[in-house]
């Protein structure tokens, strides 16, 4: 048999190849060495396609009601402590007016999937913003819907959507979701948006109950072939509410050698630090920068609506109004090395592929 090559050599192999084989994935993920020196490969490549900048996306999370029951979510169906919420076109407007002046061009509008926004009432929220902010893009990010609903979303003027994949194993997926989901309308839906035009996030959790390595190398090839343009990853935090209390969150370690690992497979993805990421680790976001990644997506819901997305436990940036999470963040960012852009931009010049970011 071949020898391994040692963790110096794949990450080399890694940067220049932007691919490994899977026995040499496994080794780099399964490696107890410090990965300073994955880090600071993935920091290149970051620099050399997007220099030292990092986008800001406002998240607009404006609902909680959600007919899944996904055993790792706070918002599932069947936890009856979580207290609803929902906002309507005039709270979103405000979240956005407010956004808009400071300095935010991408508003994300998240939320479990609820029945009470047709795809009617969706539209006229997506158009009233198109309207009145023509320069931004718009993301939706409200789960698995038939194509024809992506596409009248769509031509109302949204065009980006996430979606993560949460995990590209079929059986792993039936172990984190009840048998009403499947990851095969899952994928046949990210399939579906790239098709009608959408730019496309997808992603998983790390960390997440029953997960393996060879689930994570299955991830790693799923986003290889789906090719989108974000890719989100956080760590699994438990929530008391779930099925999954019982269960330990993912790791730091792990999630930013991932990143890094994203950022050399991908070299042009934009790549979030997560606010999961910023709730295991005070540094967590800052961490993830530094190992590749260049996007944030700070809150801007209405305070009194913060603490309700409870997602997963002791979720950060839920007490703070838009601007001082901003202000926060932008300290954040720069103390980390990087510096936040607001305009909607291009990635650096002489790069292959340009890009709107
Ligand atoms: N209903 C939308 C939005 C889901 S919430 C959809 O289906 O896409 C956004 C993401 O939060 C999920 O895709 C999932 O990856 C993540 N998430 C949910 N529960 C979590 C938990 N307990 N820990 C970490 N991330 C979680």
């Amino acid at each position: 048999m071949k020898k391994m090559l040692k963790k110096l050599d794949l990450i080399q192999k890694l940067a220049e190849s932007g691919n490994l084989t899977d026995c040499e994935l496994k080794a780099l993920l399964q490696s107890e060495d410090d990965d300073s020196q994955l880090f600071k490969a993935a920091d290149k490549v970051r620099r050399e396609v997007y220099s030292d900048e990092v986008y800001i996306r406002g998240l607009i999370e404006f609902t909680n009601y959600c007919k899944n029951n996904c055993y790792y979510c706070g918002i599932r169906c069947s936890n009856k402590n979580a207290v609803r919420y929902r906002l309507d076109r005039e709270d979103i407007l405000e979240c956005c007016r407010e956004g808009y002046r400071l300095g935010f061009r991408t508003f994300v509008l998240q939320g479990g999937e609820d029945p009470y926004y047709t795809d009617e009432i969706i539209c006229d929220i997506v158009s009233s913003i198109r309207e009145l902010y023509p320069d931004c893009a718009i993301t939706l990010s409200i789960g698995e819907k038939p194509k024809a609903s992506y596409k009248a979303y769509f031509d109302a003027g949204a065009n980006r959507y996430l979606l993560r994949h949460e995990t590209a194993n079929e059986e792993h997926y039936g172990k984190l979701h009840p048998a009403s989901m499947s990851l095969k309308n899952r994928k046949q839906c990210l399939y579906n948006l790239k098709d009608i035009g959408y730019q496309v996030g997808s992603g998983f959790m790390v960390g997440s109950p029953y997960q393996t390595v060879d689930n994570l190398i299955q991830d790693l090839r799923f986003l290889q072939d789906l090719q989108p343009d974000m890719i989100g990853i956080g760590p699994y935090i438990t929530h008391k509410d779930t099925p999954f209390a019982e269960y330990e969150n993912g790791s730091l370690a792990m999630t930013l050698r991932l990143i890094s690992i994203l950022r050399l497979m991908f070299p042009y993805a934009l790549i979030p630090s997560t606010t999961a990421l910023g709730t295991i680790d005070t540094q967590g976001r800052e961490l993830g920068l530094k190992a590749g990644a260049n996007v944030v997506m700070p809150n801007l819901s209405p305070v009194k609506v913060r603490k309700l997305y409870s997602l997963y436990e002791n979720k950060i940036c839920t007490g703070e109004e838009a601007a001082q999470c901003r202000g926060c963040l932008e300290r954040r960012v720069e103390s980390a090395g990087y510096r936040i852009v607001t305009a909607i931009g291009n990635v650096k010049k002489g790069c292959k592929k340009a890009k709107t970011v």
